[in-house]
């Protein structure tokens, strides 16, 4: 079949993907750890919509989670037979981080999504929604033309890829749902012209850090532990500290060094006049896969004693993820090649391959030795205020995905 006129089809589609886009990242679908209900609606109102599409099967593997009022965590997938038993892959997810700060977004409100020249903003537009529209209309093109693709396309949408993906891809994984010879594209992160195709990550690595002083007056600080100050103490040490000593640069990441953030801060006291007794830090750490994970922790515990010792405070350490980097994905892996292949003939340029920052549901598949490759075209603007997908990525990401099921 001629590309063109596949691309031709995908292209009609766009305003049905706008729409679409729209439609769905109205519904908030956020975790449970962020205060959210989860993904049960988001998912209700897609299934619904794939039920008209014409799929050859719709299935659900919902995961049990009692933090949500559904109970469950919905893992929806969608099946489109091809010529062969060979098993093309498109992953998404159905949650979104919450809006983070309300006061800086700017052009909107995060859940009502609208269309500002050629981009939609809203949260969840990129992160996952702009890939997630992409590969359901590369199928609806597919319907559309009459054509049978040559591998089968399996859609799969799943929950809990924000936090940790328990409820989501893992729970797909320890159901044996995959081969070893399938063909796996994770489009949740990529660049700008989609020149580069992940096929390694770094290990991940979520910490809370909580310290325990003594709570007293603030005019009387001499009567109590000043937790927050030893908080703030210990954050700055450990930043320091962890560059430092894991400072290894390797070009091949895109971020080409190991990174270490603060991020979350728990609040503490109400008033202005209270000496915080307690006092609770979060850290997201990034490593190069060189390093052990171990070693990370060990240089954090020491540096915690250390300020335990140092000013009688108690300070714990939790770690809330660990995500030890998975083996490298080959490069000639077969999706690598079918994915470089598909964007020569599309876009014309030699894709490469490389590291990103790490914690996508590609992970998990590398971890079980499954070959799956991370690629998107995309700004970069997840977890953002005022994210948006630019329409035209999503469309010619469409064509992409259109390209792989059938060449
Ligand atoms: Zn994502």
């Amino acid at each position: 079949m001629q590309n063109d006129k596949l691309f031709k089809e995908v292209e009609n589609l766009k305003p049905q993907m706008i729409e679409k886009l729209i439609e769905i990242n109205r519904v908030p679908a956020v975790a449970p750890e962020n205060g959210g209900e989860g993904e049960m609606e988001k998912a209700a109102k897609l299934t619904q919509f794939l039920e008209t599409v014409g799929f050859d099967k719709i299935e659900r593997h919902d995961a049990d989670d009692g933090r949500v009022p559904s109970g469950k965590r919905p893992n929806v997938i969608a099946i489109l037979l091809g010529e062969t038993k060979q098993r093309l892959w498109i992953v998404t997810h159905l949650d979104v981080v919450p809006p983070g700060e309300p006061s800086l977004w700017k052009v909107t409100r995060p859940f009502e999504p609208v269309v500002v020249g050629e981009k939609v903003i809203g949260r969840g537009c990129e992160d996952n929604g702009q890939s997630l529209v992409a590969s359901l209309f590369s199928v609806i093109a597919l319907k559309h033309m009459g054509v049978k693709p040559k591998r089968t396309v399996v859609l799969a949408f799943v929950a809990d890829e924000e936090q940790g993906s328990i409820f989501g891809i893992q729970h797909l994984i320890a159901k044996g749902l995959f081969r070893k010879d399938d063909r796996i594209v994770v489009p949740d992160g990529g660049n700008s012209d989609g020149s580069f195709i992940e096929i390694i990550e770094k290990s991940l690595l979520w910490l809370r850090i909580r310290t325990i002083g003594k709570q007293t007056h603030g005019s009387l600080p001499n009567k109590g532990l000043n937790a927050h100050r030893i908080g703030m103490q210990v954050a700055t040490a450990l930043d320091e500290r962890l560059h430092k000593k894991f400072s290894a640069r390797d070009e091949f990441f895109d971020v080409p060094e190991s990174t270490f953030e603060p991020t979350k801060k728990e609040q503490n006291v109400e008033a202005i006049n209270i000496v915080p007794g307690e006092d609770v830090i979060y850290f997201d750490c990034r490593i190069l896969p060189r390093y052990n994970v171990d070693d990370v922790l060990k240089e954090i515990e020491r540096t915690l004693m250390e300020f335990e010792k140092k000013t009688g405070a108690k300070i714990t350490l939790e770690i809330v993820q660990k995500q030890p980097a998975p083996n490298l994905l080959s490069a000639d892996a077969d999706i690598v090649r079918l994915l470089k292949s598909a964007l020569k003939s599309a876009r014309g340029f030699d894709a490469t391959v490389g590291g990103f920052g790490g914690g996508s549901c590609a992970a998990f598949f590398r971890k079980q030795g499954i070959p799956a490759a991370l690629w998107s075209t995309v700004d970069e603007v997840a977890h953002q205020p005022d994210e948006y997908c630019k329409v035209e990525n999503m469309v010619a990401d469409a064509k992409i995905f259109a390209l792989l099921a059938t060449m």
